[in-house]
């Protein structure tokens, strides 16, 4: 399409050249110009859906994702569902005057399966699918971004006749990138962007293919009111991480087709991985496909799940040397949150582990038995003393204590923080934000003062079973909840 231009601009270079024209400027200005056009018709630079090519329909295609797809999610699923049905059922929708819906926004934290509902939602409604994110509209140039935001709806239109389809869907993840509130001076770029995402929101012709928008963010907090006043994306859905049984459908789906052995109990992972995302269990299930294929085994097991599960928690595992004498110290200190842990909830160690991955040298691995969203004071008590218990039993064990607590200090100050915002330390019922530091301070020390001494009896009177398992963590390196209780049960009875 462009090669006559180009031949026509060839042909009048060499004629100038030939008349004897100094060439030079006239380079630099065309050069200029083209990199102009080049960014702001977006013609080749980002994004699928600016990319023009023989493959672009099947860019734009119908997502082969269904809602049946993602696990967990059930009350997100269902709200997502019904808001599409508005948008499927139009006619019925005029026949009460209902406002067709323009947008709806789904929030939650990374990885949780926003982009996986925004696919499902185009399939369900037999749309075609077009996917951009905040930051690729935004540029140095004034105008760029709307113009972005134009192509993408026409785009979405004209992919929409090209397959006969009745609507499109637009899924723009990171909206917050050009939604966000603006203080002070305003950026004009991004206001201007906003400006014209609204406009194409707002301006459904009639007899035009609708075009249905559905936004992702992390941070619903950010967005400007005019992103999420009524008549806008006034449909929010949250997304959240999932529960124990949505974890477990989770991974439910992603085993699905890879040699899993019958010991695989897919319960007990979805137990032991509280506080993961949809992401991260989808990496747990490839990690431990990984290390069963590192080993030769023929089928992924339990083993192969718990060293996928440290991995995505804890990093990679690294050959970290140690000296005898340091890893000792870290074997005392891990047995001491595991023993004060299993006496205080019992059943919740799920591992005590001397291989140092990530930052840590060795680590205790629990399980909540359930999901827990609220916490007594007792609860918060029982926390703020396993996370006392490593420096516990090095006092006990060195009647010294070492620099490797510093995170334990750390959360367990967090826990007695939040004991005093929620009202249950000695202070009673306060504003957090007007209580004087020093008292603040006083209150977090007595609390932790008052619990390490408890702890500390605790790790006294177990020396004994600290000893014990002391020679087997070290030559083992792991030591098994199971395995664990099962000495502990021993040295109680005894
Ligand atoms: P971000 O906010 O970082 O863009 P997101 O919420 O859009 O993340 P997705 O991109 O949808 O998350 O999910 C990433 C991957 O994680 C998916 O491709 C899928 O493998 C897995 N995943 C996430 N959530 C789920 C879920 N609920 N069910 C099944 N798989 C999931």
């Amino acid at each position: 399409m462009y090669l006559p231009f180009i031949g026509a601009g060839l042909g009048t270079i060499l004629f100038l050249a030939y008349l004897g024209v100094p060439l030079l400027p006239m380079i630099v200005i065309i050069g200029i110009g083209v990199a102009i056009w080049y960014y702001s018709s977006a013609g080749t630079k980002v994004g699928s859906y600016w990319n023009k090519g023989s493959s672009q329909d099947q860019r734009n295609a119908i997502p082969n994702i269904q809602f049946t797809d993602i696990g967990g999610q059930t009350k997100a699923k269902q709200e997502l569902m019904e808001a599409l049905d508005f948008l499927i059922q139009q006619e019925k929708m005029k026949d009460y005057g209902i406002q067709p819906l323009k947008g709806i926004l789904l929030t939650g934290p990374p990885g949780t399966g926003k982009t996986l509902m925004a696919k499902a939602a185009a399939h369900y409604s037999d749309a075609v699918f077009l996917t951009a994110s905040g930051s690729e509209f935004v540029e140095m140039y004034v105008g760029v971004g709307a113009n972005r935001v134009r192509q993408l709806f026409s785009q979405a239109r004209k992919a929409a006749k090209n397959q006969k389809k009745n609507r499109a869907v637009i899924f723009i993840d990171e909206i917050d990138v050009i939604g966000a509130k603006r203080e002070g001076s305003q950026h004009k770029e991004y206001d201007q962007t906003l400006n014209q995402l609204l406009t194409e929101m707002d301006g459904i012709k009639k007899n035009d293919i609708p075009v249905f928008v559905i936004a992702a963010t992390n941070r619903k907090d950010l967005l400007d009111s005019a992103l999420t006043r009524p008549g806008r994306f006034d449909r929010h859905i949250a997304v959240d991480l999932p529960d124990k049984a949505g974890r477990k459908h989770i991974l439910s789906l992603h085993v699905k087709g890879k040699p899993i052995h019958d010991e695989v109990d897919l319960d007990k992972i979805a137990r032991e991985t509280f506080g993961f995302s949809g992401a991260s269990l989808a990496s747990v299930v490839n990690e431990a496909a990984i290390y069963a294929m590192r080993d030769e085994a023929k089928q992924i097991k339990m083993k192969h799940f718990a060293q996928a599960v440290d991995k995505v928690l804890m990093g990679e595992q690294i050959d970290r040397a140690t000296s005898t004498e340091d890893k000792k110290r870290v074997a005392i200190h891990e047995l001491g949150h595991a023993l004060v842990a299993e006496l205080l909830e019992p059943n919740s160690v799920a591992q005590v582990v001397l291989t140092p991955r990530g930052q840590a040298l060795g680590y205790v691995r629990h399980h909540p038995k359930e999901d827990r969203y609220l916490h007594t004071k007792s609860q918060l008590e029982k926390q703020v003393m396993i996370c006392l218990a490593g420096t516990a039993a090095e006092e006990t064990w060195y009647q010294n204590r070492s620099t490797g607590a510093k995170n334990d200090y750390e959360q367990a100050i967090h826990l007695c923080k939040t004991m005093i915002d929620t009202g249950l330390s000695s202070l009673g019922i306060i504003d957090m934000s007007l209580i004087d530091p020093d008292k603040l301070s006083k209150e977090v020390t007595h609390i932790l003062n008052e619990l390490y001494e408890q702890t500390l009896n605790i790790t006294k009177r177990h020396y004994s079973f600290l000893q014990d398992c002391l020679n087997l963590l070290l030559i083992e390196e792991r030591i098994d909840g199971e395995q664990f209780r099962d000495l502990l049960a021993r040295e109680l009875v005894s």
